[in-house]
């Protein structure tokens, strides 16, 4: 284990809450949180219901120079107080605003930290865009392997073919297309893609979670992953009460849509009230848990995995990876039995035939459960002081806080913060800066407005 990663670990453990350091927890012994971009390029097309922008965001102009620059900074500080490895999301705004060479810096300018990067978007753009992004001016692919997270949802207005779409089912064309185009990419040129789908959960569309999930899950995706709206960004876009989206009543209707129950403790990101993830794979049309958690020796070889294998970066050039596998193996042979019987007995509870008809799809189901503007603020301004809430929700807001899994940097000040606190108390101060260093062009009598159409 690179000492670096091992010290970073062994940070991340101890600031997390009691209740949080639990033997499915991957946090401090297997990664160290997702990482996102904040003020690079906040501008939005889109005009969704919610969004977690503050109201200046779209006064604020795209401007490649000050994306790359802002990232570089970032990715510098995420380096430095993370370790050499992390999952970045490339994030605004929408980032297929931005020109295609930009993107592609900012992705390459990420990848230099050692951040492995996926593009958030709303995935309306077409495939010269995308082609443009991944591929340079000679024809030649900039990436082997690319990972973008496409937001689709009836929560969305201005989607080009579906404006204003009236239910879910309305989207799934577009969902495919979104994939087609990087399946298309590979085929031209051999890149490789990761896709993730996002949806925004209010109680309109809740209920159509099963029918997604049922009718998306054989076009390319890898991940679904849910985000239930919560009371934070422009308040004028606020369109319903979000306190009423129970976890445990979304996390039913995501299990409706796999099929199979999605056991979510086996393996933790964080606090379980932020985040729920289920590791899995389909066999034809039964979706399987990577460990089954009713199994005391599949959580056996979790716990030896974390102990032996947790500080081993999987994400590295095939042969590296091979070594690093086999060095442990030579220093703890008892892991390599272990591995055996867990695949054994993944296969058993697979189907050895099913095996023999399907290949199997990876596939994750996830929750992320954003936190209110109104709980965050007082939690995190006692947290700036030091002091621990006596008020119940604020004290639940602080765990999470605490435990946060999504973070972003501020290099002016050296500090890490929650995404939740970017999005409740930072954005709007920063984004009102933004608008003055970056204002939109000013309109000329008879041009379009290039700013989003307002929201009433
Ligand atoms: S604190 Fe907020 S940003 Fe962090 S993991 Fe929880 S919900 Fe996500």
């Amino acid at each position: 284990m690179d000492p670096e990663t091992r010290a970073v670990y062994a940070r991340r453990w101890a600031e997390l809450p009691e209740r949080s350091r639990n033997p499915g927890q991957t946090i401090g012994r297997h990664a160290v949180g997702c990482e996102g971009t904040h003020g690079v390029f906040p501008r939005c097309n889109f005009s969704c219901q919610p969004c977690y922008h503050s109201a200046d965001a779209n006064h604020v102009r795209v401007d490649g120079p000050h994306t790359i620059a802002r990232i570089r900074e970032q990715m510098g500080l995420l380096r430095q107080a993370r370790g050499p490895h992390g999952h970045a999301q490339l994030i605004g705004g929408e980032v297929s605003l931005l020109e295609p060479h930009d993107h592609a810096e900012a992705l390459a300018v990420m990848r230099s930290f050692g951040r492995n990067p996926m593009s958030m978007t709303h995935g309306d753009f077409d495939y010269d865009y995308l082609r443009r992004v991944c591929v340079d001016g000679d024809g030649r692919p900039r990436f082997g392997y690319v990972s973008f997270a496409g937001h689709f949802d009836t929560t969305m207005i201005g989607r080009t073919g579906a404006r204003r779409p009236v239910d879910e089912a309305e989207l799934h064309g577009h969902r495919q297309a979104f994939c087609d185009m990087f399946a298309r990419l590979y085929e031209e040129y051999g890149i490789r893609f990761y896709l993730a789908h996002n949806m925004t959960v209010t109680p309109a569309n809740v209920e159509q979670i099963p029918e997604v999930i049922e009718a998306c899950r054989h076009m390319g995706f890898k991940m679904f992953s849910f985000q239930p709206a919560a009371h934070v960004g422009n308040s004028v876009r606020w369109k319903d009460d979000y306190r009423s989206l129970e976890a445990e009543a979304v996390w039913a209707l995501i299990e409706k849509g796999a099929g199979s129950r999605l056991p979510w403790e086996v393996l933790q990101v964080g606090d379980t009230r932020c985040n729920r993830t289920a590791w899995g794979f389909y066999v034809g049309n039964r979706w399987h848990s990577l460990l089954d958690d009713t199994n005391p020796r599949d959580l056996a070889a979790r716990d030896r995995f974390f102990r032996h294998l947790g500080g081993v970066h999987f994400n590295a050039p095939p042969r590296l990876l091979a070594a690093r596998l086999a060095r442990v193996a030579a220093s703890h042979p008892s892991t390599l039995a272990t591995g055996l019987g867990w695949l054994a007995r993944a296969i058993r509870r697979a189907g050895p035939v099913e095996l023999f008809h399907h290949r199997p799809e990876p596939m994750t189901f996830v929750m992320h459960r954003f936190m209110h503007a109104d709980d965050v603020a007082p939690a995190w301004e006692l947290m700036q002081r030091g002091e621990t809430a006596t008020d119940e929700k604020i004290l639940e807001t602080q765990e999470r806080l605490a435990a946060c899994s999504y973070v972003m940097a501020h290099p002016e000040s050296g500090q890490l913060v929650p995404a939740c606190v970017q999005h409740s108390l930072l954005d709007p101060e920063e984004n009102r800066q933004l608008a003055q260093l970056l204002p939109l062009p000013s309109r000329r009598r008879g041009t379009a407005d290039p700013r989003p159409a307002p929201i009433r």
